[in-house]
């Protein structure tokens, strides 16, 4: 389901393509996040125009709302969101540990009050296979646990006990025609637990490996350290998903660790503030200097705001709320993350990403502001 079709020599990075029920996806990837069944601010149509192959669904999310009632009625997630391509599920367990309100560990899973009214709720391996094989995902992760990144050493070592033990429940669960699933791999910046971890859930044989407990507060050097201390176990025929990642700057840095695909809230949650990100960093579109800059957000960009709207526009609408300015942003956001793949495939079927690797990096100023956005809860 995985070919690995090239590998760059002078990184981890590879080239791949995954083939799911729905479609296939060319790897390094960047997958939207459409939490609540819908990428916030865009369509269908504008997702494939762009060069979406494959969006994320949420467990816990969609569970609360609509209900799966709701979607079993309208014939699956896809149909209810009219999305026929691949969509991975989350299984809802870095939203228990991160959102609930009241939380009470148990054997089997998570007892917690909804975020939104406060009902009693229960969420475990079993009931978040259940609720993704009725969803109908191509792709559904594994119940984890998530812990904090600063967790004491005892916490960390439990939760990644919990997280092997309710994997291989998960496993033994039933899973929609053709449904593939994914092993998520936690342990902090431990390198031991990070192993075990990794090597606990590969002999379990899951159709790929995701890394977790990233992107969860820590500085970035103990991003890059769970991913290297994480991939070199995993195994090069399945595809390496790191779970809420990253700025382009980073997804560059983690394919060339042997990451594949990518999931991160940034390109929408930053355009609702007026952000946008282009190949030299990011750029406040609402900012002053715009007000007369008829040029578009970045030149040469292929996007349809790029296409049709000057900053000086954008700038306008965003100033006076009009929701046009955020949904054009929220594309060229998206478009840009989607086109930072595009050429990271390119540089890697033709053998040059080590050059693509240093020109991005050079170019790209990372903003504060932004990395502190992402560690916002999806
Ligand atoms: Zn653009």
């Amino acid at each position: 389901m995985f070919e690995l079709l090239k590998t760059d020599t002078s990184s981890r990075a590879r080239l791949g393509r995954l083939t799911t029920p729905r479609g296939v996806i060319d790897t390094p990837m960047f997958m939207p996040v459409g939490t609540q069944g819908s990428v916030k601010a865009l369509d269908p149509r504008e997702l494939v125009e762009m060069g979406t192959q494959i969006i994320l669904g949420n467990t816990y999310h969609l569970h609360i709302r609509p209900g799966l009632e709701i979607i079993t009625a309208a014939g699956g997630l896809h149909k209810f969101i009219n999305w026929p391509h691949p969509i991975l599920t989350d299984s809802g367990g870095f939203q228990v540990f991160s959102l609930a309100k009241i939380r009470k560990i148990k054997e089997h899973g998570v007892e917690f009050r909804s975020h939104l009214d406060g009902s009693l709720l229960f969420l475990g391996p079993k009931e978040a296979m259940n609720i993704q094989r009725v969803l109908g995902s191509d792709i559904a992760m594994v119940f984890d646990e998530c812990p904090p990144h600063d967790s004491p050493p005892r916490e960390m070592r439990l939760a990644v006990e919990r997280t092997i033990r309710w994997a291989q429940e998960c496993r033994e669960q039933p899973r929609a025609a053709g449904q593939m699933f994914f092993g998520i791999v936690q342990g902090g910046s431990n390198a031991a637990l990070r192993e075990e971890c990794a090597k606990k859930l590969v002999a379990m044989e899951f159709d790929g490996y995701a890394i977790g407990g990233v992107s969860v507060g820590e500085p970035e050097p103990e991003v890059m350290k769970a991913i290297e201390f994480t991939e070199p176990f995993l195994p090069a025929n399945k595809a390496r998903y790191a779970m809420g990642l990253g700025t382009p700057a980073q997804m560059v840095e983690l394919v060339a660790r042997g990451v594949d695909l990518f999931d991160c809230v940034l390109p929408t949650r930053v355009a609702r503030n007026g952000t946008a990100f282009t190949s030299k960093g990011t750029v406040s579109v609402k900012a002053g200097f715009n007000k007369s800059d008829f040029r578009p957000i970045e030149e040469g960009c292929t996007c349809y705001a790029c296409q049709n709207f000057s900053r000086a526009y954008l700038r306008h609408l965003l100033n006076v709320g009009e929701i046009l300015g955020l949904r054009m942003v929220s594309v060229h956001n998206s478009h840009m993350f989607l086109k930072v793949m595009t050429d990271m495939r390119a540089a890697l079927a033709a053998g040059t990403f080590a050059e693509f690797r240093r020109e991005f990096i050079a170019n790209y100023v990372p903003t504060r502001k932004v990395l502190s956005a992402r560690l916002e809860t999806r």
